[in-house]
């Protein structure tokens, strides 16, 4: 039979996908409670217009019997009044009907937005583990498809269950009071009806379920190969060949599904719509024989008529019915979808002792008490760790806890004094964007504590500490909008003057008035329309505008030319100035202009101290500087507003090195 998976099963289901039970149902008739008293009416309206639709059929047996056809001719006073009320019954219905629709869908609608916004805000509230292990296509995908998908259950859904149980039982109702033979001959595959809708929503909720995982599939993998990254790898790599190949085969597969699910079920509909063409013959047939008999005196034209007219009443709510169950069914799979969104526990939040600390009041001391960190959570399951257990092990001898968890950060202890700047080194992978992560909350340490000002930031509440640290990140994110808006979106309230003086400061105020529209020109999504230098001095007077008291400064690996290094370098410094800095190093200048310098390696804190100590130590970060910077490497240094040459930065340093160790 169609429905025995066959032909719908592109492939094995998993099953432990597929919701069941009444556990989304009550949570979708949850999200209607706000809305109580309009669905109220909207009940009662039903209730009363679907009612109503049964007296009809009972006044075409009063005109046939009572009316038109009597034993003592036409009645016209009889027929005049039924007919009149024949014709006021629909239009009282009529206006019924579009106040229950205009509440339907304004009872819907609201669901919606409810539901969406929900997800919206609860998506804001996730931390950054969750966006850095799922792909943005597939969130896009359950904001927009998945809620978009249950639309019409949510606002016609319900409306149309109770209306066609009303229609149901009043026409069931009406139908036995004139003859329950004929009833019961209408009802005979019934059972066979119910049997089958509840197999075939079974199929149609599976193919949904995986009509959305298509879904979002495809709009990950638009939203992969289609943005100016993504394209730029694909035209560099030539793989666009193969980007159009993959999406041809999901493009064909969600084809395919949506086909299927379109057609599970049609055959049954039609089966149905069969049945209910042929009964009224049957009826006829049947009442002929009764009445041949004479044991049935009872059916007499109108009786037929009026049963009939009754009967084809039951075909649209039946059909309507068995539809709304499969609909609902399917949508069972996206509720499923956006609950388990709405489900995951926000890992960072505020707790509820966290309290503010006034800004004038930050002094910008940052201390890292014996911090352990992990990406992969204690309990998530080895699968869904990031690294393999195999990899971890094979890879470099970490530490593994249970065979596969490994510490990015492992009892780390380190602090920085109020205005000063500290640089992080170590080779790639050491852990330093890790510890930046930690002081403004983005992920938590896992053991240890981080302090600033003494206090430990999980008692700090999340806004209050937004205010006090400030990143300038190595990719300088910006909206596709405005320069103004980009930069106020550090502080909205922002004045002209702040916005120059901020923009001045970052050394872009003269590159912004030279563009087509000043601060109104619209820069690229991502800010791909601006130089990489011309992005990051943006993104440095976005943050003096917000003017945190703690810096986090993660340098650009990427080598600029020497006048865009020298202009960034040059923004830099009044943005450091008077702040407390931690700065994962890449630059020379950084690094000699450090108070302190910590030195990390796999995950350890291995060296601290400042530029020529370390150097004499010779240890990892003696080794590191000679790599990075002892090899001839030209690095434009502008220090004390005087531009170097690496020959003279390797005098300076050995100056340095012999000044300390005398
Ligand atoms: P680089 O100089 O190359 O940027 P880094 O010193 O900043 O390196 P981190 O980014 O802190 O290094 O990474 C420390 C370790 O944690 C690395 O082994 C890295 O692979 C791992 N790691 C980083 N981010 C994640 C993540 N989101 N999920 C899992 N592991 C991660």
């Amino acid at each position: 039979m169609m429905m025995r998976g066959g032909p719908f099963g592109g492939g094995p289901i998993d099953r432990s996908q597929i919701p069941a039970g009444p556990k989304p149902v009550r949570r979708v008739v949850r999200l209607f409670r706000p809305y109580r008293g309009q669905v109220a009416v909207v009940a009662v309206a039903i209730l009363f217009s679907s009612g109503l639709g049964v007296v009809n059929p009972l006044l075409i047996r009063e005109v046939f019997d009572n009316a038109l056809f009597t034993p003592t001719g036409v009645h016209v006073q009889t027929l005049a009044f039924l007919v009149g009320l024949m014709i006021l019954i629909p239009i009282i219905t009529g206006a019924i009907g579009v106040l229950q629709t205009y509440l339907t869908n304004r009872v819907g609608q609201r669901v919606m937005q409810d539901l969406r916004n929900s997800l919206y805000e609860h998506l804001q509230r996730m931390s950054l583990r969750f966006f850095t292990s799922t792909r943005t296509g597939e969130i896009q995908s359950r904001l927009a498809n998945d809620v978009g998908g249950v639309q019409s259950v949510v606002s016609d859904t319900a409306s149309s269950i109770l209306a066609n149980i009303v229609i149901l039982t009043s026409t069931l109702v009406a139908m036995l009071i004139i003859s329950w033979q004929l009833t019961l001959l209408s009802l005979v595959l019934m059972p066979l009806f119910l049997v089958l809708t509840v197999r075939v929503g079974a199929v149609r909720r599976r193919i949904a379920m995986e009509t959305q995982k298509s879904k979002a599939e495809m709009s990950a993998i638009t939203q992969e190969t289609l943005s100016v990254s993504g394209i730029l790898l694909a035209k560099v790599f030539d793989r666009q060949k193969d980007e159009i190949a993959r999406y041809r085969a999901e493009s064909q597969n969600l084809a395919d599904l949506t086909v299927r699910q379109q057609m599970v079920g049609q055959a049954f509909f039609a089966m149905i719509q069969t049945f209910f063409s042929i009964t009224p013959a049957l009826i006829y047939l049947v009442a002929g024989l009764m009445i041949s008999r004479g044991g049935s005196a009872a059916i007499t034209a109108g009786t037929l008529v009026a049963f009939t007219t009754l009967q084809s009443r039951l075909f649209f709510p039946v059909g309507q019915m068995l539809q709304v169950t499969v609909e609902v069914q399917a949508s069972m799979a996206l509720f499923q979808r956006i609950f388990e969104y709405l489900d995951l526990p926000v890992d960072i939040s505020d707790r509820e002792t966290a309290r503010d600390v006034p800004a004038p009041t930050v002094r910008g001391e940052v201390r890292l008490e014996h911090v352990s960190f992990s990406y992969v959570q204690p309990n998530e399951p080895p699968q869904a760790a990031t690294t393999p257990p195999s990899l971890v092990v094979a890879e470099d001898g970490h530490k593994a806890r249970a065979g596969w968890r490994r510490w990015a950060l492992e009892d780390i202890n380190l602090e920085v004094e109020p205005g000063q700047l500290a640089a992080i080194v170590g080779p790639s992978g050491a852990g330093k964007t890790t510890i930046s992560y930690l002081v403004p909350r983005l992920y938590d340490v896992e053991q240890g504590t981080v302090r600033i000002d003494g206090h430990d930031v999980r008692d700090i509440r999340m806004g209050s500490l937004a205010d006090m640290v400030g990143m300038v990140t190595q990719e300088s994110y910006l909206f596709h909008a405005s320069v103004r808006r980009n930069l106020l979106y550090a502080r909205p309230d922002a004045t002209e003057e702040e916005l120059e003086a901020a923009a001045r400061a970052a050394l872009i105020h003269e590159r912004i008035i030279e563009m087509a529209e000043g601060y109104d020109t619209v820069v690229g999504e991502r800010g791909y329309r601006l130089s990489g230098g011309e992005k990051q001095r943006l993104a440095i007077a976005r943050v003096i505008l917000k003017d945190p008291r703690i810096l986090i400064l993660d340098e650009a690996t990427s080598a600029l030319d020497t006048t865009s290094e020298r202009l960034v370098q040059a923004a830099l410094r009044p943005l450091m100035e008077g702040r407390t800095t931690i700065a994962i190093a890449h630059r020379l200048s950084t690094i000699l202009a450090a108070d302190v310098i910590f030195v990390m390696d796999r995950g350890h804190l291995v060296e601290r101290g400042s530029h020529a100590e370390l150097v004499r130590r010779g240890g990892v970060y003696a080794r590191l500087y000679h790599e990075q910077f002892g090899d001839g490497t030209v690095e434009a240094l502008c220090q004390n507003g005087v531009v170097l040459s690496s020959g003279q930065v390797m005098e300076t340093t050995a100056a340095q090195t012999a000044g300390a160790a005398a």
